[in-house]
Formats: structure tokens, C-alpha cells, sequence
């Protein structure tokens, strides 16, 4: 590390233990490739239940603690109709708050503080969100790695990376231009002068067009729009197998995640019972 501002507030200690933790992380979870991407959600599910669901709306993600029969259960939301790193890097950072690397308290994180710890500006800022941020960038972005790739693209002396291999990087790690930019400068590939001017790049248009212009990082800018979660529609089929629920309900909740009974194989039953107004209610053609 430089001697950056994010040295002032992360302790050595702070960065060894989340780079130890990580190694720990990837041994036990048996990751095989070492750029992590989307694989990011299955660690995110191994912890908690996780709600994707795409909502017009500045949040990225929350994650609450919900009580379920005397147990606490980790609920996380990620909002798919982020870009899909941004998702990714949501995801990772509610992982960092799940397994103890930042603070575990419930929290909701919105698009434009995400990305605030990159600016060395934030005086207040919470060191937890930091951890969990350096934690975020570490996992999805192995110095080692990164280093690596730098070599294969012959970037070696200080400030010689230019736009297109930032894009490039982004591209190859699935990861978000800012604390892409925070990386490079925190591994002493760029000065503070060219962070700063990095830093300062209107991010959505001038980034977005070059991104375009060289048919890279679709992947990044995908609002993918994914509706699920974890074995909720299951749960819901069970219960109205066991008619807690009616077909009705059953219906409406499988149109949030724009599914059908029919495209699920559940059959409208009829109920075992009836009343004399229940049997005027069943259509002739059943
Ligand atoms: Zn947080």
C-alpha cells in the first residue's frame, strides 16, 4: 500500500487479516478460478437467503436479520436491476458485514454512497464500510492477480495504464471503474495526480461510450433483471399443496416472479370439502 489515505484509517493488521480470511474463504469453498465474478452470489447464498429482484429505485441491496423460529436468518436483497457489477459488488460487501470482516448489522445500501470510500474527501467515514469495501475489492480483485494481468498487458512504469486498459480490467474482473481506479493506485501503478484525475472522470458517459467503442463490459453494464428467491417457490407450492394457501394467492405470488402454476406443473385442485355455495362456484368445464 501507498501511504493513501486508506492506510490512515485500515490498519496493517486490518488488510493481513481480510487477505488471510480470503485465502481461508477460497481453501474452504473449494474456488477453483481465482477472478471470482458471479460466483460472488453462490458464496452470498451459502450464508443467507438471497432475494434478487429488480426495482427502479437508487438502492442496491439490503440485509436484515429475520427472526425464524428462534433464529436469526440472514436475508439479503439485491437489487438485479442495478449493472451487474454493481451487483456483484453489493453482494460482496453484505458477505464482509455476514461473516464478520466489517461490523454484522442489518443495513441498506444505496447507489450513490456505495463508492464514497474511494474519495479520500470523507472525513466521517465509517470504518466498517471500509473494511467491507477493501474486503469487496480484495475478494473480486486479488492483487496478485491483477498484478498479472498488468504484465500481460506490458504495464509496467508508473501512470502508463490509459482508459482502454482500465476498461479492459473491468471487462476481464466484472468490476466497477472506481474502485478499480482505487486498486491500481493502492498497488502503485498510478500516482495520487493520476487517481485524482482518474478519479474525477464523469464515469457514466465518457466510460460507458469507450466501453462501446470497444465491445467490452456488456456483462458490467447488464440490468439483469432477475427475479428470484432462494427456495421461496417451493415453499409456496408446498404450502398450497397442503391448502394453507389458496390457488388464488398461490397465483399471485408466483406472478411477482412472473411464473405461472401451469409453467410449474401444479395443478388447480379441488377442495376436498364443499359447501353448497362452493359447488355453484366450480365452473362447469373443470
Ligand atoms: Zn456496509
Amino acid at each position: 500500500m501507498n501511504s493513501n489515505y486508506l492506510k490512515r484509517i485500515l490498519l496493517e493488521n486490518d488488510i493481513k487479516s481480510i487477505k488471510s480470511k480470503i485465502n481461508i474463504l477460497i481453501e474452504e469453498n473449494h474456488i477453483i478460478n481465482p477472478i471470482i465474478k458471479d460466483d460472488m452470489f453462490k458464496l452470498l447464498e451459502s450464508v443467507g437467503k438471497v432475494l434478487y429482484y429488480p426495482i427502479k429505485d437508487n438502492v442496491c441491496a439490503f440485509y436484515v436479520k429475520a427472526d425464524n423460529n428462534h433464529f436469526k436468518e440472514n436475508i439479503i436483497f439485491i437489487n438485479t436491476f442495478m449493472p451487474y457489477e454493481i451487483q456483484i459488488f453489493t453482494a460482496a460487501h453484505e458477505f464482509a458485514h455476514i461473516i464478520g470482516i466489517a461490523e454484522n448489522h442489518e443495513e441498506l445500501l444505496v447507489k450513490d454512497k456505495i463508492f464514497d470510500y474511494v474519495f479520500d474527501s470523507m472525513e466521517n467515514i465509517d470504518k466498517n464500510e471500509l473494511l467491507a469495501n477493501y474486503f469487496a475489492s480484495e475478494l473480486l480483485v486479488k492483487d496478485i492477480i491483477l498484478e498479472s494481468q498488468l504484465l500481460k498487458m506490458k504495464i509496467n512504469r508508473l501512470d502508463s495504464i490509459t482508459m482502454e486498459d482500465i476498461i479492459r480490467l473491468m471487462d476481464i474482473f466484472l468490476f466497477p471503474y472506481k474502485p478499480m481506479v482505487l486498486k491500481l493506485y493502492c498497488i502503485g501503478k498510478i500516482s495520487y495526480e493520476k487517481y485524482e484525475e482518474l478519479i474525477d472522470i464523469n464515469c457514466d458517459n465518457s466510460i460507458f461510450q469507450l466501453q462501446n467503442r470497444l465491445g467490452l463490459c456488456s456483462r458490467n453494464n447488464e440490468l439483469t433483471r432477475i427475479k428470484s428467491f432462494s427456495n421461496f417457490i417451493d415453499l409456496a407450492i408446498n404450502s398450497y399443496e397442503m391448502t394453507v394457501r389458496t390457488y388464488d394467492k398461490l397465483k399471485y405470488v408466483l406472478k411477482l416472479f412472473d411464473l405461472t402454476p401451469e409453467k410449474l406443473g401444479v395443478k388447480k385442485k379441488l377442495p376436498k370439502h364443499l359447501s353448497e355455495e362452493g359447488l355453484e362456484e366450480i365452473p362447469y368445464d373443470l
